[in-house]
């Protein structure tokens, strides 16, 4: 097998263990000689995995018994919709900032069940950084932030003024879950879509401080409502079996890095990197404003389009895969999530050095 490094924005790398483990268990489920494709969901064995997945999660995350854990389908982009259908009556306003196109998305499908109103937006800058200010009205019933910008690479490392805001807080942590360290407790509602930094495509993970539900008046149906899925444990019909499992491969396996604290080190680290040498590179630029820059996503534009071109064929022949950027910010993007290996890090960084070198 050649080897690649892999730096896609999702879905993206796992832990190769994970994968070794998932592939054995697509065989020979830990010797039940049946296949995790073809477990019963209602099953001790799968009850276990889910168990098992719910209590990592909030062992990671240091979350209590307040916090309730589901594995979803849909994609984040369905709890767009899930959470306004659930917190947000018709009457009602919910405050909302808009830091890219998944935000304005979550937005979007908000104005279908209450009022929303855009406290702030970066979008004149198409994105490149985070907006601190912004006045939060108490009456709100929730204020929804997008904890990392995956388009753009930006990300809030001060969540001062989110706290202080003082209402219910919820949060798309598609891109950056369990990466840093983090007062989850903080947070009334946290939703990801596991293909980026926890897991397969084809589960969300969604975090629910229970309190906040059931005030909404309207008639949800039972597939969106999340009162019946938390009675249900996430098993409300059947649910994503395969790419729960994964998640919960992930979930180990983070825990034996030495959890969130330890991984955040070495994701500062592997940031450090990269962001240094594109710095240094003199031809290379960063896209978001520095302060507000991603330890997840790092994006960044060459100062010619021909340097960007040959800049991304050098790119394939040495196997980085996915470091072109999103169209909407163009030039390039390294996706480093918690299974990006600070090897490979490192041996882009010395690429990128190298081809300033020669270029520069
Ligand atoms: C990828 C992404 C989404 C969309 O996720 P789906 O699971 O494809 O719906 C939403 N928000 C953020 C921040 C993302 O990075």
């Amino acid at each position: 097998m050649k080897t690649v490094h892999n730096f896609n924005a999702g879905p993206s790398i796992l832990p190769r263990e994970v994968f070794q483990q998932a592939s054995a268990a697509i065989l020979d489920y830990e010797g039940t000689g049946l296949s995790i494709l073809e477990l019963g969901h209602r099953t001790p064995t799968f009850e276990s995995v889910l168990e098992e997945a719910r209590n990592l999660v909030k062992e990671l995350m240091g979350l209590g018994d307040e916090h309730e854990v589901l594995f979803l389908h849909g994609g984040a982009s369905t709890q767009f919709l899930q959470v306004p259908m659930n917190l947000l009556g018709e009457q009602e306003m919910a405050t909302y900032l808009d830091t890219g196109v998944w935000a304005s998305k979550a937005i979007k499908e908000a104005k279908n069940f209450g009022k929303v109103d855009v406290i702030a937006s970066s979008k004149e800058k198409n994105y490149n950084y985070i907006p601190k200010e912004f006045i939060t009205a108490k009456t709100a019933k929730y204020l929804h932030i997008t904890s990392n910008n995956t388009i753009y690479g930006t990300q809030w490392h001060d969540y001062s003024p989110v706290y202080e805001a003082g209402i219910p807080l919820v949060a798309d942590m598609s891109s950056d879950i369990l990466s840093k360290c983090l007062d989850f407790r903080k947070f009334d509602l946290i939703y990801a879509g596991a293909q980026k930094n926890i897991g397969a495509a084809g589960v969300t993970m969604v975090i629910i401080k229970k309190e906040i539900l059931g005030s909404v008046e309207r008639t949800i149906p039972t597939m969106l409502d999340y009162q019946q899925h938390i009675a249900n444990g996430s098993m409300l019909n059947t649910p994503p079996v395969f790419a729960i499992y994964v998640c919960l491969l992930t979930l180990r396996w983070l825990k034996k890095q030495g959890g969130v604290t330890a991984i955040e080190k070495i994701n500062e680290e592997k940031a450090g990197l990269l962001y240094q040498a594109i710095d240094n590179s003199g031809i290379f630029k960063g896209t978001a404003v520095k302060e507000d820059r991603s330890l997840m996503n790092v994006s960044f534009t060459a100062e010619s389009e021909e340097l960007e071109k040959e800049f991304l064929k050098v790119c394939k022949e040495e196997n980085f895969i996915g470091v072109k950027g999103h169209r909407s910010v163009g030039g390039f993007r390294a996706s480093i999530y918690n299974a990006m290996p600070l090897e490979s890090v490192k041996i882009f960084s010395d690429f990128i050095k190298n081809f300033a070198q020669r270029k520069g």
